[in-house]
């Protein structure tokens, strides 16, 4: 019954990552005319990026520790993920001819964990179900008549559409085609926004000295644990960069880390330069006789302490620290690191912020626009990598595309009377 007749005008979605191409997949398998824009060159430029180090795509985790996973969002995307959750995307991606394994750390990857394969088979399915999709297309807002604003080469041009997707992503790798720069034409319709900030992103130190900075930026720090103020270290690797640190373990981090800079102007984490050791094993190690070793040659025999880890000990205490055992045993499981800002925006893996929850009903449509849905990272939740990021945003698209066909159909029925 929502089926499109020849003559309707589409369904439009404007961004063609995984988020507003899941929704024309919904909508096109339901019979629905589906138009596309994109502003890019082609779709999916994010989606194929994420590809370049390994496509992490889902995670295999139980569902309860995987949707706590979205923090203070949980509940709404546990609702998405009600309907759409890692099994059914793993079988979705199956359903499209590619395989999928998990890893060691219950991560889920393509077989041979890359994007493109997937992308293409995936743009082969929608172009054969009608799917039209239109690149290097911008939108640019509404018209005062209501219809859709396209910008290509070929100058402007109105869209009437019966329900529109946006699903325009967030605000970091902007040369992608996730820009933001559909923040203002929202709020100016009246839509609550959410500032964006960088998620899963590095963080700034106040300085670094230079011959720190000369000798270890780039230097990877591995088997080190940082801890929060009030919560348990965290085992993992993180890289010490030219301004401060990033890396997998300060992406997990990065939200805590972030919302107490946002508090307080600075956030400070404890590194534990040696997990595997207790602060008695430290300070007993320290102890031993060293002879006529200096005392850096003892902190590399005795403690297997050297180069980036040495450095960060000799960065962030004071001369005192290393003259008494104590105090450095201390420094050593604790190191008290201070962080005073987030790298920008655009160099994050993913930001938090957007359109909030408050402003979209259930199907995702906002209150303040009829028939205008919104999915993915445009939509204020965050969540660390492990294939949170994507799950959610197929998720949030599938939940669009229904929410749509759900708006058709009422908007039909209510003709019909
Ligand atoms: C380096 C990197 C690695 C990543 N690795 C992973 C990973 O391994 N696993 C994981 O789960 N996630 C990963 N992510 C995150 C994931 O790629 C994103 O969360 C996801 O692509 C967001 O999907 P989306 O559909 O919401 O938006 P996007 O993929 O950002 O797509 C939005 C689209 O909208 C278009 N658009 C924007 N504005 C307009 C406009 N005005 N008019 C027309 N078109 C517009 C853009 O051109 C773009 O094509 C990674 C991200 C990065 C940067």
């Amino acid at each position: 019954m929502t089926a499109s007749s020849p003559s309707s005008p589409p369904v439009v979605i404007i961004g063609g990552g995984p988020a507003g191409l899941m929704a024309a997949e919904v909508l096109a398998l339901a019979g629905v005319k589906v138009e596309l824009f994109d502003a890019m060159p082609s779709v999916g430029r994010k989606f194929l990026l994420a590809g370049v180090g390994g496509m992490n795509i889902t995670h295999a985790e139980a569902k309860s520790a995987f949707v706590g996973r979205y923090g203070p969002r949980a509940g709404e995307l546990g609702e998405l993920l009600r309907d759409f959750d890692a099994e059914q995307l793993r079988a979705w991606i199956h359903g499209l001819g590619i395989d999928t394994f998990v890893g060691t750390s219950g991560r889920v990857f393509p077989t041979d964990m890359k994007a493109a394969p997937l992308l293409r088979a995936w743009l082969k399915r929608l172009r054969e179900h009608g799917v039209v999709i239109h690149t290097r297309q911008r939108w640019l807002g509404w018209h005062a008549d209501g219809r859709l604003r396209i910008a290509g080469a070929d100058g402007e041009q109105l869209i009437d559409a019966r329900a529109t997707v946006l699903a325009l992503g967030g605000g970091s790798w902007a040369r992608l085609g996730s820009d933001g720069a559909w923040q203002p034409l929202l709020a100016e319709r009246g839509v609550p926004l959410v500032p964006l900030q960088p998620s899963n992103c590095g963080f700034e130190v106040a300085a670094w000295s230079a011959v720190f900075q000369d000798k270890f930026a780039g230097a990877p720090v591995k088997s080190c644990a940082i801890a929060l103020p009030g919560q348990p270290p965290r085992l993992g690797e993180f890289v010490v960069t030219a301004h401060g640190v990033e890396g997998s373990l300060v992406y997990a981090l990065s939200a805590p880390i972030r919302e107490a800079i946002n508090a307080h102007g600075n956030a400070t984490v404890h590194l534990d330069l040696l997990p595997q050791k207790t602060p008695e094993q430290v300070l007993a190690l320290l102890h031993k006789p060293r002879g006529s070793k200096s005392l850096s040659n003892h902190l590399r025999s005795a403690l297997g302490l050297d180069g980036v880890r040495a450095g960060l000990l000799r960065e962030l205490t004071d001369a005192a620290t290393f003259t008494n055992e104590a105090k450095l045993a201390q420094a050593i499981k604790a190191l008290p690191l201070t962080l005073v800002r987030t790298r920008p925006l655009d160099e994050a893996i993913s930001s938090a912020g957007g359109v909030p929850f408050e402003a979209v009903d259930k199907r995702l449509m906002l209150t303040q626009l009829p028939g205008v849905f919104c999915a993915g990272e445009m939509l204020d939740w965050e969540a660390p990598t492990g294939g949170y990021l994507l799950t959610a945003c197929f998720a949030s698209g599938r939940a669009a595309g229904l929410g749509v066909l759900a708006w058709l159909n009422r908007a039909e029925m209510e003709l019909s009377c």
